[in-house]
């Protein structure tokens, strides 16, 4: 049986959750969804529309269409396309959400046809069952990883193998598979765990006002309800760390609409709200990266606990021509264990580095040690920092309530000790080339207020 639903979007649907309903009915094995819209390109834009599919059985989210395809997806209780998650067919009513990221000119308007083939054919086969890998139990130490990466589940162009295997010959010790508004590929992705590389659970809820990645989830967070409302931002965030993960922001200062809607950050309601990190380093280091550190630095100032972090947003091979450096979270852990690794993030205790290695600590006058994200009493500090592998013309500087306080051309090796006696609230430490940006970064020390 095939069902056809046509519909039209204009601007005003931009940041809309567009529902359309249908039946399906007992003994249904398998539904094929084709979404097809025209024209493909907003007027004198080289980019496409960006329209994305989510779809609901009678109980909850089933396929997560963050780009559509040609050859259009398929959902059944063995093998559905990536994005969705293998269960048997629920009768009842379902809706697909179209929903709209980009749609840049009012004319002519986009029109849209979805074709939805129910099938009762014998599905054979039983659904893959993967088992999470095992990773041998190293101890507390500094784990190097990523927590932002993308596959064919949402819009990545690898599969999981492949997005491992970069992972792998980068020699990182941990990786998050955080594919949009889905989980479909974390369990192949975990069964690849071994003692060289964990691989964490992950999503990336992808608003209309802002995305966050959801670093250690395992199960299916959205924010949409089958009535086609948005769940607030807040309460999506309450879940996740419920659960046990962490809620980072991630790429707040990406260019936002009319290019991107929900690249930018724009949830007043969370500036940072409960976020417990933020993405200050999303793929190579750049204008945006500056702007998400200066936006940590002022969310530091006003008072909040929030943790930075690093994530590739990996999407496809990366191309050995373009310039530029990326970076990775160094984390202190008791262990490596998903577990341990959000612990270590949580408390602050990371930084991030495109290379050096840098260490930060701090001994206050009555002798109180302080590693990154402790907090030490108000009284005169000697901070101590150590790095390893700077580049060439790299300068060191000590960054005080959001302020340079101190900067020092450092060589490729070295130590260094700043006494203050001012009070004060945090201080971090950043590694630069003044001629090619940030290096590396300290999550703070901080002081009692
Ligand atoms: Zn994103
Ligand atoms: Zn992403």
């Amino acid at each position: 049986m095939i069902l056809t639903i046509e519909g039209q979007l204009t601007p005003d649907d931009v940041r809309q959750l567009k529902p359309c309903y249908f039946d399906v009915p007992e003994g249904t094995t398998q539904i094929h969804f084709n979404f097809k819209s025209a024209p493909k390109h907003p007027q004198g834009h080289e980019f496409p529309h960006q329209l994305s599919l989510m779809i609901c059985d009678p109980n909850g989210p089933c396929l997560s269409i963050y780009r559509a395809k040609e050859e259009g997806a398929t959902i059944n209780a063995v093998n559905p396309s990536p994005g969705g998650v293998p269960a048997p067919i629920q009768p009842g009513k379902w809706t697909i959400f179209v929903l709209v990221y980009r749609l840049l000119t009012p004319e002519p308007p986009v029109n849209f046809t979805l074709e939805i083939t129910l099938s009762t054919d014998e599905i054979v086969g039983e659904p893959q069952v993967w088992e999470p890998g095992k990773t041998a139990l190293r101890g507390p130490g500094w784990y190097r990883g990523d927590l932002h990466a993308h596959s064919i589940h949402s819009d990545g162009s690898l599969d999981i193998p492949e997005l491992v295997q970069i992972w792998r010959d980068r020699k990182v010790d941990f990786m998050t598979l955080s594919d949009h508004d889905t989980i479909s590929g974390l369990g192949q992705a975990r069964s690849l765990s071994d003692d060289e590389l964990l691989i964490m659970g992950g999503s990336e809820i992808s608003t209309f006002r802002g995305h966050a990645v959801a670093v250690g989830v395992h199960e299916w967070f959205d924010w949409r309800t089958l009535e086609g409302k948005q769940i607030p931002v807040p309460e999506i965030a309450r879940r996740v760390i419920d659960s046990g993960a962490l809620f980072t922001i991630v790429h707040p200062r990406n260019e936002g609409e009319p290019w991107c809607c929900g690249c930018r950050w724009l949830h007043k309601d969370m500036m940072p709200g409960n976020a417990l990190a933020i993405e200050i380093w999303n793929g190579y280091w750049d204008q945006r990266n500056e702007e998400a550190l200066r936006l940590f630095y002022s969310w530091l100032d006003q008072g909040h606990r929030i943790v930075a972090t690093s994530g590739s947003d990996i999407h496809r091979p990366p191309s050995a021509n373009k310039p530029g450096h990326g970076a990775v979270n160094v984390v202190y852990a008791q262990d490596l264990t998903e577990n341990a690794i959000i612990a270590g993030i949580k408390a602050g205790c990371s930084y991030i580095s495109a290379g050096p290695k840098l260490i930060f600590t701090a001994k206050s006058e009555s002798g109180i040690e302080a590693m990154l994200g402790d907090t030490l009493p108000t009284e005169p500090v000697e901070l101590y920092v150590r790095w390893e592998n700077a580049n060439a013309d790299s300068v060191l500087r000590l960054i005080v309530d959001g302020m340079p306080y101190a900067e020092t051309p450092i060589n490729e090796f070295g130590e260094l000790r700043w006494q203050l006696k001012r009070s004060l609230q945090w201080c971090v430490v950043e590694l630069r080339q003044p001629s090619n940006g940030l290096w590396a970064v300290t999550n703070p020390i901080f002081f009692e207020r």
